[in-house]
Formats: structure tokens, sequence, C-alpha cells
């Protein structure tokens, strides 16, 4: 049955994949995006949908509309972005899911929060299961984002269990693929622009760190399979890929896969940067009967044909990244 649903934060990387997946499956799309760091071009290709709707809107200010279904996803999630403003980095997560869940109360409709593995912190115990309660730094420069997505988290079992909200919460491990922002400063679209313009792949640290990357269109599957699950299952669920690499493991595969002649260099770990990153996916795969398909170098390969494509584009990923720099 066609459902009317609202994605928040949907001009942006996961956003629009997933407002893509909603209208595929024959839904009507409410999109609500204040362009923070999403960009018009990820969803230029879906305007012409009868059965989709943008909204330039902040999900810090109250937004009434009637929904089946809520998926909240505004919030910037590269460091670069979610630290450049990081009062409104704790307000989109605090007041955005307020404002959410009030909604959601209001119409009676499922919501869906994008969590994080960042809520588990530079973890002690690996691979992360949903029982651990993590290591968070409360007052340094990843806090806004890993306490504000924390506190949404608390939030939205508040509502559900004084207020009956049908709520599903996923723990996102690193996910990547096409229609990441060039600039956000991420490692998988740093390494792979520095690769294709010839520059130095920077590594911070000594590159032994590691994450385990996820390709887009397998998370989209699996948020998609929680929020249609039966009522009560709440999560939090990991989605993410079992798969882990260390950051120079990763360079090396991009310096291989575009053919680039680009050389590693080094430069200082940022502060609380976890030192390893993993999610058990026990539970993902026992109620979603789900699990990751698309392997590390299958998935880089889409990616890089994408900024490949994008320096070919008329905007072209000079002008995206020059752009981007002024506007920041
Ligand atoms: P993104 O930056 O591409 O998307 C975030 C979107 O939210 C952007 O379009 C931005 O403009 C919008 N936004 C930001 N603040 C807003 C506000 N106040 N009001 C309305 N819109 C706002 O990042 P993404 O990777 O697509 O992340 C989407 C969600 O998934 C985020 O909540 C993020 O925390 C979560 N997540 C992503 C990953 C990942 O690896 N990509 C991992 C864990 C969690
Ligand atoms: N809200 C919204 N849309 C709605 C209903 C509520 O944006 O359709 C916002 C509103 O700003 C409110 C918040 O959600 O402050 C929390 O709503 P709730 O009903 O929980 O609290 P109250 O209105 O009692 O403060
Ligand atoms: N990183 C790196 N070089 C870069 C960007 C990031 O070595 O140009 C490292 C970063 O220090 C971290 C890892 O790559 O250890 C993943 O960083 P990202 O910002 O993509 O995600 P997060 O730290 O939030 O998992």
């Amino acid at each position: 049955m066609k459902k009317r649903i609202l994605v928040t934060g949907g001009a942006g990387f996961l956003g629009s994949h997933l407002c893509e997946r909603l209208l595929n499956d024959g839904n009507d799309v409410i999109c609500v995006d204040n362009f923070f760091t999403g960009r018009k071009e990820n969803i230029a290709h879906l305007l012409s949908n009868p059965y989709f709707e943008m909204l330039r809107h902040d999900v810090t200010f109250s937004l009434y509309v009637e929904v089946d279904q809520i998926y909240n996803l505004a919030c910037p999630a590269s460091p670069v972005h979610y630290q450049f403003d990081p009062v409104q980095t704790t307000k989109t997560s605090v007041h955005g899911a307020i404002n959410m869940l009030g909604l959601a109360k209001r119409t009676k409709a499922r919501i869906f929060q994008a969590s994080t593995s960042e809520v588990y912190g530079d973890p002690e115990i690996h691979p992360q299961p949903e029982s651990y309660w993590g290591k968070v730094n409360p007052i340094g420069i990843r806090s806004c984002y890993d306490e504000g997505k924390r506190c949404a988290e608390t939030l939205f079992f508040d509502y559900h269990r004084q207020h009956n909200v049908d709520i599903r919460i996923a723990r996102i491990f690193n996910t990547y693929g096409p229609r990441m922002h060039p600039s956000d400063g991420r490692v998988v679209s740093n390494f792979i622009v520095q690769a294709l313009q010839g520059q130095n792949i920077t590594i911070y640290g000594d590159g032994s760190q590691t994450r385990s990357f996820c390709y887009v269109d397998d998370l989209i599957d699996g948020i998609v399979r929680l929020m249609n699950l039966e009522e009560g299952s709440t999560g939090p669920i990991n989605l993410g890929n079992g798969s882990e690499f260390t950051m120079r493991e990763l360079a090396e595969k991009v310096i291989r896969l575009t053919r680039s002649k680009s050389q590693l260099i080094f430069q200082p770990l940022p502060q609380d940067d976890p030192r390893q990153r993993r999610p058990d996916l026990g539970l993902a795969k026992e109620k979603l009967s789900w699990q990751p398909s698309i392997a590390l170098d299958e998935g880089l390969k889409m990616t890089i044909n994408y900024f490949e494509a994008l320096c070919g584009s008329p905007s072209g990923l000079d002008g995206l990244l020059n752009f981007h720099r002024q506007s920041a």
C-alpha cells in the first residue's frame, strides 16, 4: 500500500538514495533538507516525479505535515562538517529529534532514527554489539555529534515508553558510495578525490586505525527492512559491513583501483579518533535476515566512477571543491 513518507536530510548522501528507494517501492515521499551539506544535484532527477516533494526546512524548527512514516536522517555526518558549527550540530540532533518525535506522536507515524557507531565512542569491546554502552568523551571536539546522537536515542526511547511512539533505531557504521560530498572530509571520498587529482593521500596518524565500510545500497536495504518489521522492533540495531580494514589498506586499494601515482603522506591523528571499529551484525542477521553483499573493492569501483563523472560534469569536481570552501 502506498505510504506517505517524510525523509529528513533527504538531499544528503544517504537521504537521496533512501528517497529514490522509497519512490521505487511505490511510496509518496516528502524530502526535507536545509542544504547544509545536502545538494540539489542529489535529488534533481527525482523532482519530475509527481510523488516526490521537496521542502527547504531546518528540523530544529517545528514542522506540520501529515505522514505515515518518518525517516530522520537530518544531521551533518562528517567530522569536518559537524565540527564547523558544533552548537547547531547538537541542536539538529536534539531539537530535531524532539520535533520529529512530536510530529510522530501527533500523526501516529512510525519513526526511524539514523543513529551511529559513534555512540560507542572509542570502543573497548571489539566488535561492538548493541549491548555495549560505549566510551565517549562528553567534552571533546566529537562530542557535539556523539552526545547529540546519544541524546536523540534517549529521546526516542522516552517517547516510546511515555507516549507509545513506534520507533526504530539503527546504529549506522561507516557507509560510502556515490553522492558523498567530495569535500566533506570523510576518508573514502578524501582518498578517491586525492587519487583522481594526483595529490598526496592524507593518512591521519600511522594509518593502523581500522574502520568497516558498507556500500550505500546494502545499508539502505537494511534501513528499509528495519522500518518495515512488525510493531515493537525498536532496535537499536547495528547496520554496516563486517569486513575491517586499516586506513593504510584503504589508501593502497584506492591507489590501485584508480591507477594513481599519488603518494601517502602522514598527518596528525585528530583528537578522540577511534582506534578500531567493526559492527557485531548478529542481531541484524537474526532480526532482518540481512547482511551486506557488496565487497569493498566492488563498492569502491562504483564510487570512483561517480567521482570521475563529477570531474567531467559542468560544475566539475574542482568547482564543487572551491564552491564548498567558499561557502563554508
Ligand atoms: P549528509 O551530510 O550527506 O546528509 C545529511 C543531510 O542532512 C544533508 O542533506 C544536510 O543538508 C541535512 N541537514 C543537516 N542539518 C539539517 C537541519 N538542521 N535541518 C534539515 N536538514 C539538515 O550525511 P549522510 O552520510 O547522508 O548522513 C545521513 C544521516 O546518517 C546522518 O544523520 C548521519 O549522522 C547518519 N550516519 C551516517 C553515516 C555514514 O557513514 N554515512 C554513519 C552513521 C550515521
Ligand atoms: N511538533 C512538530 N510537529 C507536529 C507536532 C509537534 O514539529 O506535528 C514539535 C513541536 O515543536 C513540539 C515538539 O514537536 O514542541 C514536541 O512535541 P510534543 O507534543 O512532544 O511536546 P509539546 O508540544 O507538548 O511541547
Ligand atoms: N582519515 C584519514 N585521512 C583522511 C580522512 C580521514 O586517515 O583524509 C581517517 C580518520 O582519522 C579516521 C578514519 O580515517 O581514523 C575514518 O574517518 P572518517 O572521517 O571517514 O570517519 P569516522 O572517523 O567518523 O569514522
